[in-house]
Formats: C-alpha cells, structure tokens, sequence
C-alpha cells in the first residue's frame, strides 16, 4: 500500500533580488535554484532562519547555468546535496567559470557526484522524494533552462520572460505554450513575486 503523500510546501530562501525556492514534502525538500556566487553564509543563514536543515535537502537543481541561479552548486555539494543536472544543461556548467570574477568568490562546478538525468527520468526521481511533478525543457532566456512543474500547477520557470515580455521570443512563448498545456497555473520565477500564469492569448 502506498504511504499517504505529504503535503507540498513552497519556501523562498532568496536575497539579492533573486528567489531560491525550498520545495518539501514533509521533511524531504529539492532547492530550485542555487545562490550567488560567495554566498554560502547567507544562504545557510536563511535556510536555517527556516528550520531547513542542509540534510534534509535531497537535491539541488538549477533552472539554468547562470550565476545568480547555480552560484553554490559546488558548495551544497560538499555540504552532503547532490546536484540534479538535466542533460541538456551538461555543456553549459563549464561556461558559468567565464562569467564570474576571481572576487565572486565563485567555487568552480565539477562533474564528480553529479546527479544527470533526462527529462523522462525527473518524474520517478521526484516521485521517490515525495514530490509528483516533472522537470521540463522550457528554453527562451538560455537554451538550457529548465522548469520544475509540480501536479498541483505550481512551476518554477527561473528566467523565462514572462509572455508580456516575449512577444519577440517565440521559443520562450513555446515554452509557456507547453507549460500551460501541462497544467501550470501558478508561477513561481526566480526574479520578482509569485503570480498567476498568465492566461491563454488564444482564448482571450
Ligand atoms: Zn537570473
């Protein structure tokens, strides 16, 4: 017989003008993006102002490979919590190097305890921490973005410009296309607060 399924929490652990997303089912969590670079203390600072302890975070994923969204990945790996990279982020790890200064205090990502994984293998993998959703491919800021969608409609877009803004992006209007197809109904973005998704330019 399956356990009864704890309730799904959402927690935003961000500063400097960025959300870092704290998603639990009970005590087993996933972090949706992952620091400014040097910023360990603040983060640990914050997580723990919550009572979330580092243990308790199964894995880390990274909307994209930009700084402010993967600053800490190397760090929380350390820490005891595994990255989860999808594969289509794989090649653009190495580049977040390029953009950082030697005073960002950047700690560079290595592949060793790297969880990767495709997209078909999100579902199982989140299933088995508690979570029912999937991680989707939703490129328009960077070619490898990718957003958490959960079965209650919650999503975790990172950087995809919201529609309003991307009337001259069709992949990123593709990608809201598809998450609105799959069920999203609330966005949780990495930069600004949590809103309806906006609604079907077809219908309107
Ligand atoms: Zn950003």
């Amino acid at each position: 017989m399956k356990s009864q399924a704890a309730p799904i929490t959402i927690v935003n652990a961000g500063y400097r003008s960025t959300n870092y997303w704290v998603v639990s089912a009970g005590e087993s969590r996933s972090l949706v993006d992952i620091g400014w670079p040097g910023t360990f203390g603040i983060m640990k600072a914050n997580l723990s102002r919550m009572d979330i302890p580092l243990r308790q975070i199964r894995y880390a994923l990274a909307t994209h490979y930009h700084i402010d969204h993967a600053g800490l990945a190397e760090e929380f790996k350390r820490a005891g919590v595994p990255l989860l990279v999808l594969d289509v982020q794989v090649d653009a790890i190495p580049v977040m190097k390029t953009w950082t200064k030697p005073w960002d205090n950047y700690v560079e990502i290595t592949a060793e305890g790297n969880i990767v994984i495709s997209f078909a293998e999100s579902r199982p993998l989140l299933a088995r921490i508690g979570i029912s959703g999937e991680i989707l491919h939703t490129p328009g800021h960077s070619d490898h973005c990718v957003s958490l969608l959960l079965d209650d409609g919650s999503v975790f877009t990172g950087d995809l410009p919201p529609e309003a803004y991307a009337y001259d992006n069709p992949v990123a209007l593709a990608s809201w296309e598809m998450l609105r197809r799959r069920g999203a109904t609330i966005v949780y973005p990495a930069h600004g607060p949590v809103r309806v998704i906006d609604p079907d330019p077809e219908q309107s």
